[in-house]
C-alpha cells in the first residue's frame, strides 16, 4: 500500500530528454509486472499452444515491421531500425526451438513458456555491463510484452489515451511505448530504470517529451494524481511542490517555450549553412497534429501533405464536404503557409478497403497514384475542386505522385483551371501544380515535365524502390537502399538543375531528406528545399546552420 505523502519531495534523477514538465502523475503498471495466466496443459495439447506462439510471433513481426517503417518515414530511420532490429531478433531460429524445447518439458500454456524463455534471454542481457547490450535486454521486453499482449487477445495500451497534462510515472519505458504514448496529452516522463542512451530515452529526445529517470531511487510515494515537476535538463523529479516551486518553475517553462519560440520565429523562413546558402524547409505531414507541430518548429510551409491518411481513415469513399471538412481542420494552423496537397495516391501498398483497383497483378508497378486518378476522374475532380475551395482560405499548392509523362500534369492542369474558374474566380494568380519525381523516367523527362509543372518535388522512397528495382516494403532488399544513395544524388542534381534553368522550384521530400549525412550531398547537388518529418526539422535546423 502506498504511503501518501503530502510534502513536497526531490529527487535528483538523471536528465534523459531536456525540458520542463508540469503535470499529474500517471501511474503506469505494464504487462510485465502483471500475472499472466498460468495453467498445465495436456500433452497432446502441445501443437495447438505451439501454434498460438507461432502465430502471435508472425503478427508481432507484421507488426513491428509495419512500425518499423512508420517510424523511418515520420521520425527518423535511426528511430526506425529500432523496431527492425527487433524484428530480426524474434527471426533467430534457435529462439523457436528453445520455446518448443520449453513447452514439451514443462506442459506449461503458451503465455508461461514465452515468458519463461524471454526471461532467460532477458536475464542474459542485463546483466552485461555494456549498455549497448543491457538495451537489447528492453528490447526483448518489449518484443515479449507485444507476444504476450497478442496471446492475450489485448490490442492497445492505456498509453495510447492519457488524461491531459499527463505525467506518465512507471518503473520502465520501453521504445513502442515512447512511440505509441498519447503525445496530445503527454507533459513529461519519470521512469525508475533507464539510462540516457536507451532507445526510449532516445525516442522521448526526437519527441521532444521532457523526460527524467529516478535511477534506480523509489518512486513508490509518487500517487496517482500528484503534482509532479520534471525538470529534464536537470533530472530533478519535483512531487507535490510548494506553491512557491511551482510559481517558479512555471515561470521557468514560459521562459523556456517563449526561447523555443523566439528560435523558431528567428530561424523561420532563413535557416542558412555557414557559407551563407538559404534553405527552405517544409514539413511532411499528413494530419492535424502533424501540421500543428511542423507549424510550432517554425518549418516553412507543407512540403507534402499525405491526403491518404484521410481516406484510410473513413470506411467509404469521403464525399467533398468531409474532405473539405478534414482538410480545414487538419490545415488549420497553417495561416498563410504554403501547403503543398498531393493527391491521393494509392495503390502499391495502399490500399482503400472500400476501393477496388482493378488492377491486383502489379500493385506496384500497375495502376498507382495518377494512373488510378486519371482512370477515375470522379475522385480526381472531387479532390481538384476541395482544393480549389481551400485555396481561398489557405495558401495551397497541388503535387501530383506517380508523374511518368508530363501530358498526365497537362490534363490535370486542364481540370485545375476549369474548377479554378468556377470555384475561385476572384484568384488573382493561378494555382500551382507540381509532380513528384519519382520515377526514373519522370527524371529522364526532366525537361519536358518541368515546362509544364510550376514545381517539382523528388521522392526518394519511390524513385529508390524503382532505381534500385527494390521493393520499399521488402525488407530482405532494405539495404539496395543505401547502397541507392549515390544514384539519388546524382538525380537529384539533373532535376535541381534543370528546375533552376527554368526558375523553377525543386526539393527533396522522401525519407531521404531526413538524415544528416545525407544532407551535404543534396546541397551540393543544388537542393535548397527540403520536406521532412515535423519532429525533425530542429535537428536539420542545427545541421544546416553546421553545414
Ligand atoms: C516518396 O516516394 O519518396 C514519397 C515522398 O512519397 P510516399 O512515401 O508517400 O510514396
Ligand atoms: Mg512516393
Amino acid at each position: 500500500m502506498k504511503k501518501k505523502i503530502p510534502q513536497t519531495s526531490e529527487l535528483n534523477g538523471i536528465s534523459l530528454s531536456e525540458g520542463i514538465a508540469i503535470g499529474k502523475a500517471f501511474i503506469y503498471n505494464d504487462i510485465l509486472t502483471r500475472d499472466v495466466s498460468s495453467y498445465k496443459i495436456a500433452r497432446k495439447n502441445i501443437p495447438y499452444e505451439l501454434k498460438r506462439i507461432v502465430t502471435a510471433i508472425g503478427d508481432v513481426k507484421k507488426e513491428l515491421y509495419k512500425l518499423g517503417r512508420s517510424i523511418s518515414h515520420n521520425v527518423s530511420s535511426s528511430d526506425g531500425s529500432i523496431f527492425l532490429a527487433q524484428k530480426a531478433m524474434l527471426e533467430d531460429a534457435s529462439f523457436l526451438s528453445e520455446i518448443h524445447t520449453e513447452l514439451q518439458k514443462s506442459l506449461m500454456n503458451a503465455e508461461q513458456v514465452v515468458k519463461n524463455v524471454f526471461r532467460r534471454y532477458i536475464n542474459r542481457f542485463s546483466d552485461a555491463t555494456s549498455e549497448t547490450i543491457k538495451a537489447k535486454a528492453d528490447d526483448l521486453r518489449d518484443i515479449l510484452r507485444k507476444v504476450l499482449r497478442n496471446l492475450m487477445g489485448i490490442n492497445t495500451s492505456v498509453l495510447e489515451k492519457l488524461p491531459a497534462n499527463a505525467i506518465v510515472v512507471t518503473r520502465r519505458l520501453l521504445p513502442s511505448d515512447t512511440i505509441h504514448i498519447d503525445k496530445r496529452n503527454v507533459a513529461g516522463i519519470v521512469i525508475q530504470e533507464g539510462s540516457v542512451h536507451s532507445h526510449s530515452a532516445l525516442l522521448a529526445r526526437s519527441l521532444s517529451i521532457p523526460a527524467a529517470c529516478s535511477d534506480g531511487k523509489s518512486l513508490d510515494f509518487i500517487n496517482e494524481d500528484d503534482r509532479i515537476i520534471v525538470d529534464g535538463s536537470s533530472g530533478s523529479i519535483l512531487c507535490n511542490p510548494s506553491s512557491a516551486m511551482l510559481t517558479s518553475y512555471r515561470e521557468k517553462h514560459r521562459l523556456l517555450s517563449g526561447k523555443q519560440n523566439r528560435d523558431t520565429r528567428i530561424v523561420k523562413n532563413h535557416v542558412k549553412t555557414s557559407r551563407g546558402k538559404t534553405i527552405i524547409i517544409y514539413a511532411n505531414a499528413s494530419n492535424h497534429s502533424e501540421v500543428s507541430q511542423a507549424v510550432l518548429q517554425g518549418c516553412d510551409g507543407i512540403g507534402l501533405f499525405r491526403t491518404e491518411s484521410l481516406y484510410l481513415e473513413s470506411k467509404t469513399m469521403p464525399t467533398e464536404k468531409e474532405l473539405y471538412d478534414k482538410l480545414r481542420h487538419a490545415l488549420a494552423a497553417t495561416e498563410n503557409l504554403k501547403v503543398t496537397l498531393r493527391v491521393l495516391d494509392i495503390g502499391g501498398d495502399k490500399k482503400l478497403p472500400y476501393f477496388d483497383t482493378g488492377d491486383p497483378i502489379s500493385p506496384f508497378l500497375g495502376l498507382r497514384g495518377i494512373r488510378i486518378l486519371l482512370k477515375n476522374p470522379d475522385i480526381l475532380s472531387t479532390q481538384l475542386k476541395v482544393f480549389v475551395r481551400l485555396g481561398n482560405k489557405f495558401n495551397i499548392r497541388v503535387l501530383l505522385p506517380m508523374i511518368t509523362l508530363a501530358e498526365e500534369i497537362t490534363t490535370v492542369r486542364k481540370m485545375l483551371d476549369e474548377y479554378c474558374q468556377k470555384y475561385a474566380p476572384h484568384r488573382r494568380k493561378r494555382m500551382e501544380l507540381g509532380a513528384m519525381i519519382e520515377t526514373p523516367a519522370a527524371v529522364l523527362a526532366i525537361d519536358r515535365i518541368i515546362k509544364v509543372s510550376d514545381f517539382v518535388s523528388i521522392g526518394t522512397n519511390d524513385l529508390t524502390q524503382y532505381v534500385m528495382a527494390a521493393g520499399r516494403e521488402s525488407p530482405e532488399v532494405a539495404s539496395y537502399f543505401d547502397k541507392g544513395a549515390e544514384h539519388m544524388f546524382t538525380m537529384a542534381k539533373m532535376v535541381a538543375d534543370a528546375a533552376r534553368k527554368s526558375g523553377k522550384e525543386c526539393s527533396v521530400c522522401g525519407e531521404m531528406a531526413n538524415d544528416k549525412l545525407h544532407l551535404e550531398h543534396f546541397v551540393k547537388a543544388g537542393i535548397s528545399h527540403f520536406s521532412v518529418s515535423p519532429y525533425r526539422i530542429p535537428d536539420l535546423k542545427r545541421n544546416i546552420r553546421n553545414l
